[in-house]
């Protein structure tokens, strides 16, 4: 086990933010996490990490900040947040998240704190996210177990053994244990971007999803839209991979342009609340009608923090058969779900165009390019999910059927 906790670490490290020598490193952890933020830290020194900077939290402690601190101060960021993440990301630090969250923690929290919160925290940090979005500096995430979030995995094991089952399908997600993962890695972005390439040469202009839970959407995609894969490359130049594990290709849609209803596949952990059986109705790309068996509340609030939350920003495609949808386990976490299931995101969009970097942020807006202080990822693939694509010409091509990529 040891073995694999460092190749895990050194897989985040080499492959992930690919840390370059002269870097400095900036690793995010909760309190719990620090044993691994420990390894991930030794990794990073190992490829030559200037300096490894560590900001710790405690989840305990921001469950009772959110029951208990005056209500005033979720309108309020202290003015060094904004500061501290901008500073690294113009030194062009790779950041590293440590994930371990329950996602139940903020249960019974007044919803009003947490749209506030994220209102504000948002706004502060709003450039640094820019940043973030289009790749200005290297970043990842990744994840790791913690006991509350093991035992809503594998409710009926003890907290150890639910620990335990969750380090063994994380790994078996991640490839660690098989042969050497940063070479896996490696040879996986490969195939992952020929795929996206494929896509690309397509120019669909339209996109139709269909499934037997009744999901009816039409998506449009923007002009000169780019699908990418998992490598991606920073500003700095460097290669990296955002999200490991991932299985998704995507691209953004046209913000306008979408139509129809579509139903979650999967409850979504959202702030810290579950929000299960989420359908969302569209007009001109808008969400008119959200519903939800559960957690409704915390879904209306998060639609509601600004006009571009009830838009689009992401279309991702993930084989039905694709690793970590075969294990067949429900993760209660984004980074997993969202890599066994095509999912979409409302909110705010990554700019995935061939030209962007020849064009100005107001005519990636005027395309449909959506934007938002959220972007939030929710599960929508089926075993029987079928997607038809429209060609400029008017070709009708299956690009998805029976849950796979038909291509
Ligand atoms: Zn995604
Ligand atoms: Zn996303």
């Amino acid at each position: 086990m040891q073995q694999h906790l460092q190749d895990y670490a050194r897989l985040i490290v080499e492959v992930g933010a690919n840390v370059q020598s002269g870097q400095t490193v900036l690793v995010s952890a909760s309190t719990d996490s620090a044993y691994f933020a420990r390894l991930v830290a030794e990794k990073a020194y190992d490829a030559g990490a200037r300096e490894v900077v560590t900001r710790f939290y405690d989840e305990n402690l921001r469950r009772m900040h959110f029951l208990r601190a005056d209500s005033a101060v979720f309108d309020e960021v202290a003015r060094w947040v904004p500061e501290f993440y901008k500073e690294y990301a113009e030194r062009g630090a790779a950041l590293i998240s440590i994930s371990a969250s329950d996602p139940e923690l903020l249960l019974g929290v007044d919803p009003d704190r947490i749209q506030r919160n994220n209102i504000s925290t948002s706004t502060a940090l709003k450039g640094f996210y820019d940043k973030q979005m289009a790749n200005e500096f290297p970043w990842i995430i990744a994840a790791i177990p913690s006991e509350a979030w093991a035992k809503k995995v594998f409710p009926d094991l003890s907290a150890s053994e639910a620990v335990e089952r969750l380090w063994e399908a994380i790994l078996a997600a991640v490839h660690v244990g098989d042969g050497d993962p940063v070479a896996i890695w490696r040879e996986k972005v490969a195939t992952m971007a020929a795929r996206a390439e494929m896509l690309n040469e397509y120019r669909f202009t339209k996109l139709h999803y269909q499934n037997s839970l009744g999901t009816d959407l039409t998506l449009t995609l923007p002009e000169e839209h780019q699908w990418v894969a998992c490598g991606e490359k920073a500003a700095t130049g460097q290669p990296f991979v955002a999200n490991i594990p991932t299985e998704e290709i995507f691209v953004l849609p046209n913000k306008w342009g979408t139509e129809g209803v579509v139903y979650a596949s999967m409850p979504l952990s959202l702030n810290g609340n579950l929000v299960e059986d989420i359908r969302l109705t569209f007009a001109g790309g808008k969400i008119v009608k959200a519903e939800a068996s559960r957690g409704l509340e915390h879904l209306e609030k998060e639609l509601d923090i600004d006009e571009g939350a009830r838009y689009l920003g992401e279309i991702a495609l993930v084989p039905h058969q694709s690793p970590i949808s075969e294990m067949g386990i429900l993760f209660y976490n984004t980074l997993f779900d969202e890599n066994a299931s095509c999912h979409l995101a409302f909110g705010k969009a990554y700019p995935k165009f061939r030209d962007s970097d020849e064009r100005t942020e107001q005519e990636l807006l005027d395309r449909g390019m959506n934007d938002s202080l959220v972007h939030v990822d929710f599960m929508i693939g089926t075993p029987d999910l079928s997607i038809t694509g429209t060609t400029e010409d008017g070709r009708k091509i299956p690009v998805f059927r029976d849950g796979n990529f038909a291509l």
